[in-house]
């Protein structure tokens, strides 16, 4: 079969469902490409496999040729779901040509069930193991881990013994969930190698703790602020104040805050502007409040 690709939200992060979709077609003889409407209009695919992550992604709407199309992921809908022989495969990296950076996740699922998240829902309300690391890593210099609250799982630390026996650089892309932090947890979070950690501090209601949590690690671990990301949520349930109040507590503890905007059509001009500012590191750490920045 002539398998076509579309990965609707773009080519900047690879897409690991359409990586599977990949490995698994080549694995039973079938030839795999990211989908070209030139080569389909002459000789329609057997098969096209759109994959959308983010609702807020335009869809793609253009014609296209193939005897079946199959839409998936959580830009569609929240129950799409791979079949379990293509969730299970290791990941063709060749399709995105990242051979040396491993994607996947150890969990999935997350007992907060944030009202602005659809993890919960679309994963489960608790924390379960879905993979051993060597399911999607054969030795990469690095890992990028996906998973939305590793530390809820209950047996976090055979995973966390995993990353370390890996020794490759582990950036933890989803945001660690910093209330969950003790001392057995951050001492197995130094022997890993890290590349980058995220922690959230997404609500009011949770700063105490947060606060508390992130000066104490902060003191233990020693990591330069390059390498701890905090994700500062707005435009959900905040004002602007504290949104300002976040970013520079943030940075005054030596982490690096990082501005998530949800619901970006209805977002004020301020936000953006805050996230313009915030987010680009050089321009953050060189003029030192917003007001400077929107002179
Ligand atoms: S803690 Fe994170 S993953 Fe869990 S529901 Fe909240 S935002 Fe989603």
């Amino acid at each position: 079969m002539r398998i076509g690709l579309i990965d609707v939200d773009g080519h900047n992060f690879p897409n690991l469902p359409l990586m599977k979709i990949s490995a698994y077609h080549k694995s039973q003889g079938d030839f795999v490409e990211f989908y070209e409407p030139l080569i389909g209009v002459c000789e329609p695919y057997d098969k096209v496999f759109i994959s959308k992550v983010f609702t807020f992604t335009r869809d793609y709407n253009a014609p296209i040729y193939s005897n079946e199309v199959i839409k998936g992921g959580t830009g569609y809908d929240l129950k799409n779901k791979l079949p379990s022989e293509i969730e299970t495969v290791y990941p063709d990296y060749s399709l995105y040509d990242v051979g040396s950076t491993a994607y996947g996740f150890l969990t999935r699922g997350c007992p907060r069930a944030c009202e602005f998240c659809v993890v919960a829902e679309k994963e489960g309300a608790c924390s379960i193991k879905i993979a051993d690391l060597s399911r999607f890593w054969r030795g990469q210099r690095e890992i990028k881990l996906l998973d939305p609250n590793l530390l809820a799982y209950p047996d976090r630390t055979d995973l966390l013994y995993q990353l370390i026996d890996s020794k490759a650089y582990v950036d933890f892309t989803q945001g660690l969930d910093i209330r969950l932090l003790n001392e057995e947890v951050a001492e197995l979070l130094m022997q890993i190698k890290i590349k980058s950690i995220h922690f959230a501090w997404d609500f009011e209601k949770d700063s105490e703790i947060i606060k508390q949590k992130l000066k104490w690690f902060k003191n233990f671990s020693k990591l330069d602020y390059t390498k701890l990301n905090v994700y500062v949520l707005t435009n959900f349930n905040t004002d602007f104040g504290f949104d300002l109040e976040r970013v520079y507590t943030l940075r005054d503890m030596g982490y690096n805050p990082y501005i998530m905007i949800y619901d970006k059509k209805t977002a004020p001009k301020q936000c953006k502007r805050l996230q313009r500012y915030v987010n680009n590191r050089r321009i953050f750490r060189s003029l030192k409040s917003f007001e400077e920045y929107t002179g």
